[in-house]
């Protein structure tokens, strides 16, 4: 392997790493990146796919994303508004599709007030225990001791009010079944982005898109830090000790004073560390783990659903598509949606051969918008599991229990090793916006203890 020096070695380039050696380089000091794929970007790719440009992964930008807005901002980068004029369509627990307008959900009277009232409570604790310390609350360990589904299901004996309040944060943003993730954790996703209410607002979070894709800010970020990235480097071997570190990957190995490792938690162990990482690190990174979601895409010759007076967007909790969304590209005259299969539902489809899943994925997509949905142009399933470097979607989060019990812990540096991703974030956490807080934030670190 070719032998580099460096002040700071950085182990993965998407947004997290990237931001983090944008940030160093910046305080002057001299940097190198690894990335182990040969692009960078990581979990926000944006490629063409039968002749369609699609974001493969994370796309959206909401309203209180300073620290991805601002950079867009920065780099000169502009944003445009995701497609919603008409009306949106609901399927019920009763199977039966009802077109709705504005931020209530077409469902009984009765069901609709649980609905609210349960939001209220949600939004109560978020407010209450807030995103920067979730642990630190005297509530912590009460509320990560319970699964978001069954607190739910305490609150409430509407079991439609308690699947769709679910829906916000399992399916949607955790990609695990209720039952697989603390109420603690859920208040912690909801947290990072504002308030409960503010996830169940499409409108909010999936308020923008930005022009030539999320990727390219990576690929901006990656530009400015020229051949000082390395691609197709996965780092297999950290040593670090007093004198500083020595990273090592099957091309380059590079000696530094500091080491920020910026990819998803479940690939922390991955490498190997000499000495071995401490016992507290070696159980926390066992309790946290990726989701798992499918975003299928499906281009159609024109935005058929729009003259049909639709805005794309659909909600289903029964359904095995639970989220569809009018997806199509800035100035294309096609029609794309994008349609979400998630946790249980999504191992149910992949273990269907290709063809079948398919179809079933396209006949859930026609129960909101229609017949014409059947008959795409060209149609594409992210498949992130399946993706070495990833191995899941959207995010890590930990199990029942881990985040009273190692939260406070998740970013502490162990000697000379930092840690930086999305999915050790606050505010934007599992968002690229918390990708960019979270490298800003281990940049920090390192120009204060180089200093
Ligand atoms: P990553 O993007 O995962 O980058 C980590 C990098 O480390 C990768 O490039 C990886 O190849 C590299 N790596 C891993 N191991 C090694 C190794 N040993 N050596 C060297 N390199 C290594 N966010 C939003 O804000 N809006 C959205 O709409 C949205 N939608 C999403 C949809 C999907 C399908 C997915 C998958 C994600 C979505 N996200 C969204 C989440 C967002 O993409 C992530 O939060 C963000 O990319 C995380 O950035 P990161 O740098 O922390 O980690």
């Amino acid at each position: 392997p070719r032998e580099l020096t460096a002040d700071v070695v950085v182990v993965g380039a998407g947004p997290a790493g990237l931001n983090a050696a944008r940030h160093l380089a910046a305080a002057g000091h001299d940097v190198v990146v690894l990335e182990a794929r040969d692009r960078v970007g990581g979990r926000t790719w944006t490629d063409e796919r039968g002749g369609v440009t699609l974001e493969i992964g994370g796309q959206w930008v909401s309203p209180d994303q300073t620290e991805l807005l601002g950079l867009l901002d920065e780099l000169g980068m502009e944003t445009y508004p995701r497609y919603r004029d008409g009306e949106n369509v609901h399927v019920g627990a009763d199977g039966v599709r009802r077109r709705y307008r504005g931020d209530t959900f077409p469902v009984p009277d009765s069901t609709a007030k649980e609905i609210a009232r349960l939001t209220e409570l949600v939004d109560d604790l978020v407010a209450a225990v807030g995103a920067t310390e979730p642990w630190a609350h005297p509530r912590a360990r009460e509320l990560d001791t319970i699964s978001f589904g069954d607190w739910l299901r305490r609150q409430s004996d509407d079991e439609e009010a308690c699947t769709t309040i679910a829906l916000f944060i399992a399916g949607a943003m955790l990609t695990k079944p209720a039952h697989a993730f603390s109420t603690l954790q859920a208040v912690l996703m909801a947290a990072s982005a504002g308030s409960f209410t503010n996830l169940t607002d499409e409108c909010f979070i999936l308020d923008r898109r930005v022009v030539g894709g999320m990727q390219s800010v990576s690929e901006r970020l990656a530009a400015e830090l020229g051949d000082r990235v390395h691609l197709a480097t996965p780092v297999r071997t950290v040593r670090h000790g007093d004198g500083g570190v020595v990273v090592e990957s099957d091309r380059v190995t590079v000696r530094a004073q500091r080491v920020v490792v910026a990819v998803p938690p479940p690939l922390f162990s991955r490498i190997s560390y000499d000495p071995p990482l401490p016992r507290r690190q070696h159980q926390m990174h066992q309790h946290l783990s990726m989701g798992l979601v499918i975003k299928v895409h499906a281009t159609y010759a024109r935005p058929f659903w729009r003259h049909d007076g639709l805005s794309g967007t659909g909600f289903g909790t029964s359904t095995l598509v639970q989220e569809v969304y009018d997806n199509t590209i800035h100035g294309d005259d096609r029609g794309t949606l994008v349609a979400f299969v998630a946790d249980e539902k999504a191992d149910a489809v992949f273990a269907l051969p290709e063809a079948e899943r398919r179809a079933e994925i396209l006949a859930s997509i026609a129960q909101f918008l229609g017949e014409q949905a059947l008959e795409p142009i060209a149609y594409y399933e992210s498949d992130w599991a399946s993706e070495e470097w990833t191995r899941g979607a959207y995010a890590a989060s930990f199990d029942l229990g881990g985040l009273a019990r190692y939260g406070a812990d998740q970013r502490t540096p162990v000697g000379r090793i930092h840690w930086a991703c999305s999915d050790l974030a606050a505010e934007g956490y599992q968002h690229v916006d918390g990708a960019l807080r979270s490298g800003r934030a281990a940049a920090a670190d390192i120009t204060a203890a180089l200093a």
